[in-house]
């Protein structure tokens, strides 16, 4: 007689996909838009409206809801030591003005579908599961983005969260109570055992590879700079080619650079020069002053020094032959995140009992799971979408990838949480 108890080797069973694709779809209504996606903005009513569904979803299954002082959503399943800490799974519910269906909700409901499987099931847990869903990860209408995971985390005091103020001057602080969503940090969990995040890739790897399955180790490091270069305005026609001091034909050499540097740091490397500023931008004026962004990612720490350390020699040395002044500012910087090697194998496992198709992968946008991860133990789960396009209204993840992503949550929480199996016909008999 083998008692089921002992054994914390998941179960092989699988959520109802069908069921996670109506959830979603049912969201999706809040905020819809005519080209089918998602406006559905932090603090907004609508936000409110989608918090009442999700809020109502989870009561229904048993859960105990609570809100945290920055309205993050607590959710929780209770399991067989009610005091152990938790493991979280979750993301977030608001969206870009132009978003899509599947940003953000895809995690939470594919927690709230592994909860629901649970349920269905009558499998307990040892651990609580706590479903999470973070307030304005995507900082559109409150800047900083993943204010509600900062928060959390420490990044961003509360107070500093509620004083950020929109294009009308509403604060965040005033929106949050003007939709009721304020809530009590004591009520709200603040530790982890670990921290599980399911989303749609918003890159192109996976599906150009034919992957259901990121599993997702980190994410990339970035660091911003400014640079202005300044030479001479001069009329465009009396100034001969050998005597001109032209800041924009300087720009293109620091363009090209940041290109060469990154690509030469593959598969990893990213270097993007996004906004440009021309001075004095007229046609017949040899432009005296160009300020370009700088935008370099890469997984690793010292690779990323290095980067920038050739990025300031190649500067140098355009400096030099053109005789353009230029100036490096600093305007980020973040460290690569390295997950959390037993949760990201957790998270490997639940795919190989799947016989999913899939690859480790780094994720290269910002998400809230990359906060969570300094402060617990942090995996996360990535799904294709369609031709790698996010944060537009035809973002698209197809029911099966959507499916499978859910089924790997369920597993690696199953493994993190310490599965109790269902009552057997041997421990009855005991
Ligand atoms: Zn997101």
């Amino acid at each position: 007689m083998t008692p089921a108890t002992t054994d914390l080797t998941p179960i092989r069973t699988a959520v109802d996909g069908k069921r996670l694709w109506q959830s979603l779809m049912a969201l999706a209504v809040i905020g819809a838009t005519p080209k089918g996606g998602n406006n559905r903005q932090a603090l907004t009513e609508l936000d409110r409206e989608g918090r009442d569904l999700l809020t109502r979803w989870c009561e229904a299954e048993g859960l105990t809801v609570r809100f945290d002082a920055i309205g993050n959503l607590f959710a929780r399943r209770a399991g067989r030591q009610p005091d152990a800490d938790p493991v979280a799974i979750g993301s977030h519910i608001d969206t870009q003005p132009t978003g899509g269906k599947f940003d953000g909700c895809f995690g939470v409901l594919a927690a709230l579908e592994v909860i629901r499987t649970l349920n269905a099931q009558d499998i307990e847990t040892e651990r609580p599961i706590e479903l999470v869903s973070w307030t304005n990860e995507e900082g559109c209408r409150f800047a900083p983005c993943m204010m509600g995971s900062g928060v959390f985390t420490g990044q961003l005091s509360l107070e500093a969260a509620r004083a950020r103020a929109d294009v009308d001057g509403i604060t965040a602080g005033e929106a949050l109570d003007a939709i009721g969503y304020a809530g009590r940090d004591a009520d709200c969990p603040r530790r982890f055992a670990g921290y599980l995040e399911a989303h749609i890739e918003q890159g192109p790897i996976l599906e150009d590879e034919g992957k259901t399955i990121g599993v997702v180790t980190g994410a990339l490091g970035l660091k911003w700079f400014d640079v202005t270069l300044t030479g001479m305005d001069a009329h465009a026609g009396p100034t001969p080619m050998h005597l001109r001091r032209d800041a924009l034909l300087g720009a293109t050499r620091v363009v090209e650079a940041v290109n060469r540097i990154a690509t030469a740091q593959a598969p990893d490397g990213r270097g993007t020069v996004g906004a440009f500023q021309v001075s004095p931008n007229s046609r017949n004026v040899i432009p005296g002053q160009v300020t370009l962004s700088v935008d370099f990612r890469h997984s690793d720490d010292k690779t990323l020094a290095a980067i920038v350390d050739e990025f300031r020699r190649t500067l140098d040395g355009i400096a030099a032959e053109t005789g353009l002044g230029i100036e490096i500012t600093p305007t980020a910087d973040y460290p690569p995140q390295h997950f959390d090697r037993a949760c990201i194998d957790a998270v490997r496992r639940g795919t190989e009992a799947h016989a999913y198709a899939h690859r480790e992968i780094v994720s290269g946008a910002g998400h809230d799971a990359v906060f969570v991860a300094d402060v617990a133990p942090t995996a996360m789960i990535f799904i294709p979408c369609e031709n790698g396009i996010s944060h537009n209204e035809s973002e698209y993840a197809t029911p099966t990838d959507v499916t499978a992503g859910a089924n790997v949550l369920l597993h690696a929480t199953l493994e993190l949480a310490g599965q109790t199996a269902k009552v057997t016909a041997a421990e009855t008999d005991a």
